[in-house]
């Protein structure tokens, strides 16, 4: 099975969302191998298009993305929790959001140097609470990126404006070379959130957070897979685990290489097709680790033919009733990831 990666795509995203961060620059998250798609097809390719600075969540996701860049600055979210993590930190120029008091103390007693910080101005996730800003812990710091992160850019919330506003105030009391506050949804939410940086994740990636930026997102993910079998089935005759779908009349049906180790999961199955040469193939019963069954009746798809799943990301949430970044991350190591 394939997971191809659509490069032009991907790097039309990255300049689309920093040409609407306007007056910011866009950096880009590529935690969790980039959403599932893999650092090595993503960074080389967001780096072309004109990205400076990654962020990551754990500091075993530095190598890789450190393998693809050369200058870039890449962040690691979940800061530094004791010494053998800031050593790491120092070791490899990764920079460190720093989250707590104890995080600061930890940074400075390995000898500090630059650092980003993160406020929490109400997600109540990561984050320093805007009364610790103050503290001679985190005033000493040297601070190249002053953050927040955004609880409901994705819906039209007071949240986001009470948010803002906390932000703007902790800004005028850190001194901090630039300030970050968006993610692909507060990119939408128009220049108040842009600040200096932005850091888009899901929209690089075919996400759509926001209406705004329906039409300015295209699809990067594309899925295919072979038919292992082809078989002829009689009414009556059922299909799957279950027997949880039963023939009405004589039907052709195909196996597709493709099952939910793989990240399909089940909840594609009350819905979901797959497509060959313009037709659609209805998927049958219940999905498999290893195997989808789908209905090619009216397809002459034969056996190691490849099928593709549409997955454009907000008409698949739809379909799987798998949030946007669960569609992503859930993508399994079997497919053969190209670019
Ligand atoms: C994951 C993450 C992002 C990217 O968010 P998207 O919604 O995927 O654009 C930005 N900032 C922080 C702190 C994150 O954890």
């Amino acid at each position: 099975m394939r997971l191809r990666i659509d490069r032009d795509a991907l790097a039309g995203n990255w300049r689309t969302l920093d040409r609407l961060s306007g007056t910011a620059t866009a950096g880009a998250a590529v935690k969790a191998d980039a959403y599932g798609l893999g650092v090595e097809h993503v960074v080389p390719v967001l780096r072309e298009a004109g990205a400076r600075q990654f962020f990551v969540a754990h500091w075993s996701e530095v190598a890789d993305v450190l393998a693809h860049t050369s200058g870039e600055s890449t962040a690691v979210l979940h800061g530094v929790a004791n010494a053998e993590e800031a050593a790491y930190a120092k070791a490899t120029g990764a920079i460190p959001v720093i989250n707590s008091l104890a995080q600061a103390q930890v940074w400075h007693a390995a000898g500090g140097g630059t650092c980003h910080v993160m406020v929490d101005t109400g997600i109540n996730r990561l984050g320093l609470s805007p009364d610790e800003i103050g503290s001679a812990e985190v005033q000493s710091l040297e601070v190249d990126t002053l953050l927040s992160h955004l609880a409901s850019a994705d819906e039209d919330s007071p949240k986001n404006d009470q948010q803002l506003r906390s932000f703007r105030e902790v800004v005028a009391t850190l001194p901090a070379r630039q300030a970050s506050l968006a993610n692909s949804a507060g990119i939408a939410l128009g220049p108040d959130y842009h600040f200096d940086l932005t850091r888009p994740g899901l929209a690089l990636y075919g996400g759509v957070p926001r209406p705004e930026l329906d039409g300015e997102i295209k699809s990067v993910a594309e899925i295919e897979a072979a038919v292992l079998q082809v078989r002829n089935l009689a009414a009556g005759d059922t299909v799957g685990y279950n027997a949880k779908w039963t023939a009405k009349e004589p039907t052709r049906i195909a196996i597709i290489s493709l099952g939910y180790a793989d990240g399909i999961l089940r909840s594609w199955g009350n819905s979901g097709a797959l497509h060959h040469a313009g037709t659609v193939l209805p998927i049958l019963g219940r999905i498999s680790m290893d195997m989808i069954a789908v209905d090619c009746t009216k397809s002459d798809v034969t056996e190691g033919d490849f099928c593709s799943l549409f997955y454009g990301l907000p008409q698949a949430a739809e379909k799987s009733g798998l949030s946007q970044y669960e569609l992503l991350t859930v993508l399994g190591q079997r497919f053969d990831r190209t670019s």
